[in-house]
């Protein structure tokens, strides 16, 4: 496994990896992380991995995507056990910039994905999504990759880059993974880390809430109303936890959906102490 922080030795690394040795061209795999890897992480390398020729990732914990109050400077940055998990998962490249070389003094040009990135987590932390297309497509241009493997956990991350490769024309076809969970139904998280062991219990309330409204809809509740009350309803036995929103919508457009066709997104973000975490489903089809 090659760990390059430069974009020339990067690039001209892939374009070996991508043209040499026999039937080439290799398709090239690729997982932008923030580091920090769990097993939802590895769930993508391992999609990846059994897709594509030459497997790439990248760790950059991307300071435009935080807001001055949010958590940069405490991310947690876990370099050394990252690329144990990242080697032993058959990763080829490692992309691990500074901040300097991704936005070198200057740099003024941004992505603006409009509606899907004022949507939900876009609205409680405006100017996220900018700094993550913008991310992402620089990204993208370096590592050139065919594939881009993303987990539907962060859903509103995912049609936030289905868009922009739409929109931009990107030659490069994004794979949605789906959400890994703690045996208990916590959504794995870099985030968890800072939960408590008095909140650990609590962060439950996303997932049990999450699930019941599932199984409400299974059962032929068509109603985004009921659904989202239900939710409501469960998220409240936790009083500490401070929901942000809960909402049921249409996954690429994020506008909200009032009764539910075939895979309405249901979505939460709370407070669990000063953590804030997100969870979601997507809904099954319903219509029978
Ligand atoms: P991050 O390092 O938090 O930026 O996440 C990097 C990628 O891992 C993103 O595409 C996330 O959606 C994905 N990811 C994070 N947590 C999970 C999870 N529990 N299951 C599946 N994918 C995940």
């Amino acid at each position: 496994m090659r760990i390059f922080s430069s974009i020339p030795e990067t690039s001209a690394a892939l374009r070996d990896l991508r043209t040499s040795g026999q039937a080439a061209p290799h398709s090239v795999g690729f997982v932008p992380t923030m580091g920090a890897l769990h097993a939802g992480h590895r769930s993508l390398l391992q999609a990846a991995r059994q897709r594509c020729d030459v497997v790439a990732a990248s760790i950059f914990v991307n300071p435009t995507q935080f807001a001055p109050n949010e958590d940069f400077s405490r991310y947690p940055r876990t370099l050394e056990a990252d690329c144990r998990m990242l080697e032993a998962e058959g990763v080829d490249l490692v992309f691990t910039p500074t901040a300097e070389i991704m936005y070198p003094p200057g740099a003024a040009t941004w992505v603006e994905v409009e509606g899907v990135s004022e949507r939900l987590d876009g609205a409680s932390r405006p100017g996220h999504f900018r700094g993550v297309a913008t991310v992402v497509a620089k990204l993208f241009h370096i590592v050139q990759p065919d594939f881009a493997f993303f987990g539907q956990k962060d859903a509103v991350q995912v049609a936030v880059l289905q868009k922009m490769v739409r929109d931009l024309d990107l030659p490069v076809e994004l794979v949605v993974c789906p959400i890994v969970r703690e045996p208990d139904g916590l959504a794995l998280s870099s985030r968890n880390r800072y939960l408590s062991a008095q909140e650990r219990p609590q962060a439950l309330i996303l997932s049990r809430a999450l699930q019941a409204a599932a199984a409400l809809a299974e059962r032929g509740e068509h109603h985004a109303v009921a659904l989202l009350a239900a939710m409501r309803e469960i998220l409240q036995e936790e009083p500490t936890v401070r929901v942000d929103y809960v909402a049921v919508v249409d996954p690429a457009t994020l506008l909200p959906v009032e009764t539910i066709p075939a895979g309405a997104l249901l979505a939460v973000a709370a407070y669990v102490g000063s953590t804030r975490l997100i969870d979601n489903v997507l809904l099954k089809r319903t219509d029978g």
